[in-house]
């Protein structure tokens, strides 16, 4: 089977009209594509949804990408209905007879009450469907179950029976009110399939379709989905999460087992349908559960190195680390900042038309030596108008960016001419097309103007807008927590007793951070105590996508984020050979990375910018990136030792790089004072005034 590169998860519902702002039971739509989970889009009403998922199917097509479309409510009645209903086994005879009967209005109205009076009065004695919102409506439909015989048609389906699910497609209030879904979304389904392409599983053969449809049942993934809420909170949607989640369980089932399900189910599912994954919802659990994809050992380090180089331990952290935010789609004017999750094309060239990239006279060929005059037309073209027909040999008042009228393709300086009884007239040579631009001679429609992993600037605006892109697929920022460690530490503005020092780490990193565009998360501070310390990392793990925690990171008896993390069984301790710097402690904390800096401010912020920023990019989807440094004479002197990797606090003054007073690193005066770093490769090095040496500017690592 070829695989499915898209798959769309649709959360039904058989209700009015919803609101505009986002909320449960109403319908929402998840979509992963390309492995790629995108943020679920709320529909307010079903005509809305109906319409987004026709889009979606004409877009997949187009682009050529099979598409799985997935729906939960059942697709079909237990056996014996359809024929008592049509007349007909067939599935979709009845399909049909829902699609000629129900009424929907826009503000989500419809008749789905008098419709299963309808079906009832079918039945001799009781009919099956029973529930509704009001005990004095629809004398035909009862208020409960009480009483109803299931004894002609089954109250639930061959797979309902199966998954265990608790709803009957007879039960049309009370939730789950699956009934009225099925109801208000078969004569939908109808619609849907007999679009190109499209083929209904498992009543079709879906092998070669590009599109199929199919019923689902969140119910499947209810472990993950419990996980998941837990995690994010009382703001939490259950629909949203439960779209998104299966549907990136959906998009990561291996493509054997998916078809192996597919064509297995048993013959009874051609008239009743069958609910897609059952039987496994262990395996979409586990693939719904752990959205994380970085495994616990992903900081580990080869055994017995002692001073791991520093460019090692970046490879390191290159090869392993992968993006763990989802993507959203955002307008223009929200994405500065923001990480590029896909590439993005030219919707249109630049300039899209011909223009004038002068104020003067436009006309039709080059001209030789000489003199040239030529009768000028009435009028003028300014930017903006658009292009009016210049007859050969006539020429026309252009002004800067406006589009050529048709017959022109050169212009003369309006310095360059003289005006005489309505003739222009001015000296040669000038070659055709002087002074003007070629459509498209910047960008061409189709062109790649934007790469995925691209971290968006303000001019990357200016190109996207004038290209036409008014939306962009991003990154969802990452969200990066901040804790500082230390019984020493107090809260700038309280009172320090003798032995209390300011927390100076966590102001910088939280504003570093946020600098850097991410969603910087103030964990406070945590006391020299592992079951404190234990507790903020727990409650830090539900809340961010990583975590940066300075002090405690080395191996002694107060080096507490160090043991936990070793606790967990997830620790790294990494001694690079770097100046200034301790240990790093790099781990998992409940599949989120922890980076523990050693607390020296000069050491945090050193590493920081040479460990965390890389390993951070990596996370939230971005290009791995290597600052960029130049190489200026320097305004110092200093005799270096081999082995270890430096970076010298320093700023460029007069063409020439100077460095701080002091090494110490506890000078944090230093930092302030500097405006970049001097790198310092390992081996022994005399350098001598005016020797060249590497800055780093500040600006070249984003802060
Ligand atoms: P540690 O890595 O915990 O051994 O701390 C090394 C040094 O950095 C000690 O002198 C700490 O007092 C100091 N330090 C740790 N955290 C901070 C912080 N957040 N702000 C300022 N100094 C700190
Ligand atoms: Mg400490």
């Amino acid at each position: 089977m070829r695989p499915f590169d898209t798959i769309l998860v649709v959360d039904w519902s058989a209700g009015k009209r919803a609101g505009v702002a986002p909320r449960k039971d109403a319908i929402w739509l998840g979509l992963t594509r390309d492995g790629i989970g995108q943020e679920p889009q709320y529909c307010r009403s079903r005509q809305e949804a109906e319409q987004a998922v026709v889009e979606l199917i004409k877009d997949e097509t187009c682009a050529g990408r099979r598409l799985l479309c997935t729906f939960d409510f059942p697709f079909g009645y237990p056996k014996g209905f359809a024929q008592l209903v049509t007349g007909s086994d067939d599935p979709f005879a009845l399909w049909g007879w829902f699609e000629d009967r129900i009424t929907d209005t826009a503000d989500g109205s419809n008749n789905r009450y008098e419709i299963a009076e309808i079906l009832n009065q079918m039945f001799e004695g009781e009919g099956p469907f029973w529930g509704k919102p009001d005990q004095d409506k629809w004398p035909d439909v009862p208020y409960r179950k009480a009483g109803i015989r299931y004894d002609l048609i089954a109250e639930k389906r061959t797979c309902d029976s199966l998954s265990k699910a608790s709803s009957s497609c007879f039960q049309l209030a009370f939730p789950p009110t699956v009934g009225g879904q099925m109801m208000m979304g078969l004569p939908m389904l109808n619609r849907l399939r007999r679009l190109s392409g499209v083929a209904v599983w498992p009543f079709e053969e879906t092998q070669h379709a590009n599109v199929v449809l199919a019923e689902v049942w969140p119910g499947l993934i209810e472990g993950a989905v419990k996980a998941a809420l837990a995690s994010q909170g009382k703001n939490a949607i259950r629909d949203c999460e439960q779209v998104r989640l299966l549907a990136n369980a959906l998009a990561r089932l291996p493509v054997e087992q998916l078809a192996k399900h597919m064509a297995g189910v048993p013959s009874i599912a051609k008239e009743e349908a069958w609910v897609l994954g059952t039987g496994l919802s262990d395996e979409l659990n586990a693939l719904a559960r752990n959205m994380r994809p970085l495994r616990n050992d992903c900081f580990a380090l080869p055994q017995g190195v002692h001073w791991t180089p520093v460019d090692e331990a970046l490879e390191l952290l290159r090869d392993r680390l992968k993006p763990i935010v989802a993507t959203q789609i955002l307008p223009l004017a929200q994405v500065s900042g923001r990480i590029a999750a896909r590439d993005v094309t030219a919707v249109r060239s630049n300039p899209p038309l011909p223009n004038t990239a002068v104020d003067g006279y436009g006309f039709a060929g080059g001209r030789g030596d000489g003199t040239h005059r030529l009768p000028l037309l009435q009028g003028r073209a300014a930017a903006g108008d658009a292009p009016t027909v210049v007859p050969a040999g006539h020429a026309i008042r252009v002004l800067t960016g406006a589009a050529l009228p048709d017959g022109v393709d050169t212009v003369v300086l309006q310095e360059d001419v003289s005006i005489e009884e309505s003739h222009v007239i001015f000296h040669g040579r000038l070659k055709q097309g002087a002074n003007a631009r070629c459509a498209g001679e910047d960008v061409q429609v189709g062109d790649l103007i934007l790469q995925v992993g691209r971290q968006i600037t303000p001019a990357d605006l200016a190109l996207l807008a004038a290209t036409g892109v008014s939306q962009v697929s991003v990154r969802v920022a990452l969200r990066v927590g901040v804790l500082s460690t230390g019984d020493e530490l107090i809260e700038s503005g309280e009172t320090a007793q003798a032995g209390q020092i300011y927390d100076a780490n966590r102001p910088m990193l939280l504003a570093l951070l946020a600098k850097l565009g991410y969603e910087a998360v103030d964990l406070g501070r945590a006391p020299d105590n592992r079951a404190e310390l234990r507790k903020i990392l727990d409650a830090a793990a539900d809340q961010v996508d990583a975590i940066i925690t300075s002090g405690g990171a080395s191996a002694g008896d107060e080096d507490h984020v160090s043991a936990l993390l070793k606790e967990a069984g997830a620790l790294a301790l990494w001694r690079i050979a770097i100046k200034p710097g301790r240990p790093l402690a790099l781990g998992m904390w409940q599949g989120v990375p922890v980076f523990g800096l050693p607390g020296n401010p000069v050491a945090a912020l050193v590493c920081t910018l040479i460990f965390a920023r890389p390993a951070l990019m990596q996370l939230a989807g971005a290009d791995w990136s290597t600052p960029q440094g130049f190489q200026v004479p320097a305004a110092f002197s200093k005799n270096k030792k081999a082995g270890r990797r430096e970076y010298l606090r320093a700023r460029m003054r007069d063409g020439q790089v100077e460095v701080f007073v002091s090494e110490g690193s506890g000078r944090i005066s230093g930092l302030s004072w500097a405006e970049g770093l001097v790198e310092l490769s390992e081996e022994a090095r005399e350098i001598n005034a005016g020797d060249l040496v590497r800055f780093i500017p500040f600006g070249s690592f984003g802060f």
